[in-house]
């Protein structure tokens, strides 16, 4: 047999090896001051900061490595940066939105919706959107203790109705590969369960977690597996995030992609179609585009219904039809997410 040759020279050898998701996650910018510095743009140039938000700041390098540098109103920039208008109180912008703790089936499991039940695995994301419904969940109650997940399966197990387990958070691919094995593995004991789709937006903004062990985990059946990404804008969609998820599409694991509307950030015809033409570059569909969720701190990012519907005509009468994603709203106590135009 003729051996091929060895993938590593010398000169590769000497080349730093890259870091670990988990590196990265540690090496995620905590600072505007820090993150600003690295994209060179001057602090002076941005609207007025929040000193101590207690909604960190959280962006990994990776994620800065999308933004442009020296561009203050980077779309990307604007998602993660802690203004002080996040203080001001809105009327109508709360604390739960979207009526999830009152949907609340055991501590961490939210049985909202027919056939499917959402099952919070941890409180940590890898970056801190500021415009995030979850932004104020009272996690701490709602933390995975292994009693907590015990109740939380029993209870699944119990409504035969459930199809469908979500893994959310948080992030879950924030789970250790061990955790989210052993998580798999209780619910594929289940046996009414026929799909498990995870909702994460670590395949976008830390795509080096998309090992392939992990794919390995989420390939494994029998079960179908869905994985919802979240990305707002095709800037967000490097060369690494195609990678990542032609990957995980080439292990028949289905790739959606959610989307919230966001002010000056994608409200534009044009970025919004530029996102699912880029989405299905990368194996990806456009799922949902969301009206956003009113919680607390994040009223400086809404659009009104009325400029939302006038996009989505624009989008849908220049995309074909499966590149439109469902325009929707989350209202508190429907039974589905409620689409704008019925
Ligand atoms: C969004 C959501 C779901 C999933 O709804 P789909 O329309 O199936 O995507 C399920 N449970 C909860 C609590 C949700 O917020
Ligand atoms: S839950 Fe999602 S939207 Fe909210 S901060 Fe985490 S990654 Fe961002």
């Amino acid at each position: 047999m003729i051996r091929n040759k060895p993938l590593k020279t010398i000169d590769t050898l000497n080349q730093t090896t890259p870091e670990s998701w988990q590196q990265q996650l540690s090496h995620a910018f905590s600072r505007v001051d820090t993150l600003c510095h690295y994209l060179n743009i001057d602090i002076a140039s941005l609207p007025e900061l929040q000193a101590n938000a207690s909604f960190p700041v959280k962006v990994p390098r990776c994620f800065a490595d999308c933004m442009e540098p020296g561009n203050p109103n980077d779309p990307l920039l604007k998602q993660v940066l802690p203004l002080q208008q996040e203080n001001m109180a809105v009327a109508g912008f709360v604390i739960d939105p979207v009526g999830d703790l009152a949907a609340m089936a055991e501590a961490g499991l939210i049985h909202k919706y027919q056939g499917r039940a959402l099952l919070i695995t941890t409180a940590a994301c890898a970056i801190h959107c500021r415009y995030c419904f979850r932004r104020n969940f009272p996690y701490g109650n709602n933390q995975i203790t292994p009693q907590k997940l015990q109740r939380a399966l029993d209870y699944i197990a119990h409504h035969t109705e459930i199809e469908e387990i979500i893994l959310s958070g948080g992030d879950p691919l924030l789970l250790s590969d061990n955790k989210l094995e052993q998580l798999l593995a209780n619910l594929k004991q289940i046996p009414h369960i026929k799909r498990i789709r995870l909702h994460s937006r670590l395949p976008v903004v830390l795509p080096a977690r998309i090992t392939p062990q992990l794919i390995q985990l989420l390939a494994a059946g029998p079960q179908k597996t869905i994985l919802v990404l979240h990305a707002n804008h095709a800037n967000e969609l490097s060369t690494q995030v195609a990678t990542a998820c032609q990957q995980l599409k080439s292990h028949n694991i289905t790739l959606l992609n959610q989307s919230v509307l966001l002010k000056a950030i994608n409200d534009c015809a044009d970025t919004l179609s530029a996102l699912s033409e880029k989405l299905f570059e990368c194996d990806i569909l456009p799922y949902y585009l969301h009206q956003l969720d009113p919680a607390h701190g994040t009223a400086h990012f809404a659009i009104s219904d009325s400029k939302a519907l006038s996009l989505y005509h624009q989008i849908q009468s220049r995309l074909p039809g499966y590149l439109v994603p469902k325009l929707v709203r989350e209202i508190a106590g429907a039974a589905y997410k409620t689409p704008l135009i019925r």
